[in-house]
């Protein structure tokens, strides 16, 4: 359970690319925005990535979880994903890892336009882009149930499984819900694609039709994934909550983080809520990029905002918020955003606007 001293325990897993690159940054804001609160980050590095698992082969310790579990308030992630390690074992072991062990059952997204220039959607304003996916983040396709059959055969028959369970479905709805009531927000979208996935996603309809009526002031409703997609560009006004699976959470947010600026820009938290939860930018360790301080650190940034949220830190979450939407208003960003800025000094910016 977290803690509720004034020193809050944080672990940091830089990872691989731009991980690092972007968590510094991430972490230097971070530091900036306590500075002056009183409060404290107890910071801890764990140095697990391509290098470490080419070194000595080490991927996520069985003893982690429970490390994490026990001794920390959250983690603060990078990204994992490296041209040497061409399985990505260790990304799986350990990102994958900890989402199932940590039963990180809440994948929240957040796409929030924060400047109108920045959508390549025509005729869009900041409020009309301001939606958060909540992805079920512990089972569907992900869950690791399948199997290849005469593997690099003409017979071949690869089978992966889409696990959808009673507990698995009904909490994250119930998240989303319960985040939509809380909000005060009244448009909440499920999607599935039950017409084709008659048996893996029933189980979305029926338990979504059931929850549905305990929330009347919520105007909730169901798309299929594809006209999901198509409306979030035709249309993103429409939402404010969307809640689907695994897979489409996966998809319906990278469309999302596409029309607010790209993958720089959009955070991410695994949440167990109450509990010890990982917060990462959605993109992923942009080995093409990595090592040239031209990554945007805002996706991690924001990610650490989430964090500090997850933690009852709101005013410092906020205060980093603001903080970035003045650097992106202003134009002090990386070229992915349209500035010339390199990574560490929007970083700078950020934080001396912090202090
Ligand atoms: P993963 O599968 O691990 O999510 P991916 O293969 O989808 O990773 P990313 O590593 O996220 O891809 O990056 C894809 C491309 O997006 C990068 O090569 C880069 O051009 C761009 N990109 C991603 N993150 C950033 C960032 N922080 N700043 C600028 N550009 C980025």
């Amino acid at each position: 359970m977290m803690s509720e001293s004034p020193t809050k325990r944080i672990a940091v897993i830089p990872g691989d690319g731009i991980g690092p690159e972007v968590t510094a940054e991430a972490v230097k804001i971070l530091n900036a925005a306590v500075r002056k609160s009183g409060k404290k980050l107890a910071l801890t590095n764990f140095d697990w990535g391509a290098d470490r698992y080419l070194r000595d082969g080490t991927t996520l310790p069985p003893d982690a979880p429970e490390m994490f579990r026990r001794n920390y308030d959250a983690i603060l992630f990078g990204a994992l994903g490296d041209p040497r390690v061409p399985s990505n074992q260790h990304a799986a072991d350990i990102l994958l890892g900890l989402r199932f062990k940590l039963d990180l059952y809440v994948n929240a997204r957040p796409c929030y336009l924060q400047d109108a220039r920045l959508t390549p959607l025509k005729n869009r304003e900041e409020k009309d882009i301001h939606f958060i996916v909540f992805r079920e983040n512990t089972e569907g396709l992900y869950a690791g149930v399948g199997g290849i059959f005469k593997k690099n055969t003409e017979d071949e028959v690869a089978i992966q499984e889409d696990v959808n369970t009673h507990k698995g479905v009904e909490r994250i709805l119930r998240h989303a819900f319960e985040y939509a009531r809380r909000n005060n927000l009244t448009r909440l979208c499920m999607s599935d694609k039950s017409n084709a996935m008659t048996y893996a996603h029933d189980i979305w309809q029926r338990l979504f039709k059931k929850m549905r009526s305990e929330y009347p002031e919520i105007n909730s409703t169901h798309q299929f994934i594809d006209n999901l997609l198509l409306q979030i560009v035709r249309d993103p006004t429409q939402f404010e909550v969307i809640v689907t699976c695994n897979l489409f959470g996966d998809i319906a947010s990278d469309v999302g983080a596409g029309i607010i600026g790209g993958l720089g820009v959009a955070p991410s938290g695994n949440i167990n809520p109450g509990q010890v939860s990982l917060f990462e930018p959605v993109h992923g360790s942009a080995p093409p990029i990595a090592g040239q301080n031209i990554a945007n650190p805002m996706g991690a940034i924001l990610s650490a905002a989430m964090m500090l949220d997850h933690i009852d830190w709101p005013k410092e979450a906020r205060a980093i918020e603001n903080a970035v939407h003045e650097a992106i208003i202003e134009g002090k960003t990386t070229q992915d955003l349209g500035g010339n800025l390199g990574t560490n000094q929007v970083g700078d910016y950020i934080a001396e606007k912090l202090s």
